[in-house]
């Protein structure tokens, strides 16, 4: 809490215990109960503090829908600004949006829900569907360094013989689409270990992000959710 504040965050998270999916379900349990004992223990420590900082309470309870609902019934009690979900969330293919629906039934519909280091494409969108709002990952940097693309046509990896003369992506705002940097460029800067390389990619990257959440947003607004949904599973 206090490196938050050192930091002046605007989201602050409440301490909490990120549990594993080798985790048993005693130790899961326990663990929630101790994040919600850790939660109260954060509210006290924000509680006078001056600046304006929004701290989120964290729902846990791993792939267990008893401890989730738990664990969200007593966090969404809390008087917070907002409530982010953490944690793993099971093995099979449809996990993800079974578990944040668990959680997002009981959440207060008013206040806004963060869901903790998910950015895969699909589960994006399975997130958003089931009323998430807010979500943060390394993926869009960490792969920008590792030459990986993000693109509306499905991931780009440069690599050996296979780069083009053109920009990484047509009618992309990101300063590299916009200045013309070619793809091939990118590879010998990323050759040379030259960091305008993965400077350019995480920016594209980011780009690709935001504007990828902003046609969610625009999409929900306009009745198009689905379509987007369809058209990036193509690709992704
Ligand atoms: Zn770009």
């Amino acid at each position: 809490m206090d490196l938050q504040h050192r930091i002046g965050s605007d989201i602050m998270m409440a301490f909490d215990e990120c549990t594993s999916p080798l985790n048993s379900y005693e130790y899961t349990k326990k663990s929630m109960e101790r994040t919600n004992r850790w939660l109260d223990r954060s509210i006290v420590a924000h509680k006078n503090f001056k600046e304006k900082q929004a701290l989120f309470g964290i729902i846990q309870g791993g792939e267990y829908e008893n401890l989730r609902k738990e664990s969200a019934r007593v966090v969404g009690k809390k008087e917070m600004p907002g409530f982010a979900i953490g944690g793993s969330f099971g093995d099979f293919k449809e996990a993800l949006g079974t578990t944040v629906s668990w959680v997002t039934g009981i959440l207060p519909e008013e206040k806004p829900r963060h869901l903790l280091g998910i950015g895969k494409i699909r589960d994006i969108f399975a997130a958003v569907e089931q009323g998430v709002d807010l979500l943060d990952c390394v993926i869009p940097t960490r792969e920008a360094r590792h030459r990986m693309l993000y693109t509306k046509h499905g991931r780009l990896y440069l690599r050996k013989l296979k780069h083009l003369d053109e920009p990484i992506e047509k009618n992309c705002s990101c300063l590299g689409c916009r200045e013309k940097v070619t793809t091939s460029q990118l590879w010998s800067w990323f050759l040379k270990k030259d960091l305008r390389a993965s400077t350019y990619t995480t920016l594209h990257n980011i780009q690709f992000y935001s504007d990828l959440m902003r046609e969610i947003r625009e999409g929900i607004e306009m009745g198009k959710f689905e379509e987007s949904k369809e058209y990036y599973y193509k690709y992704y």
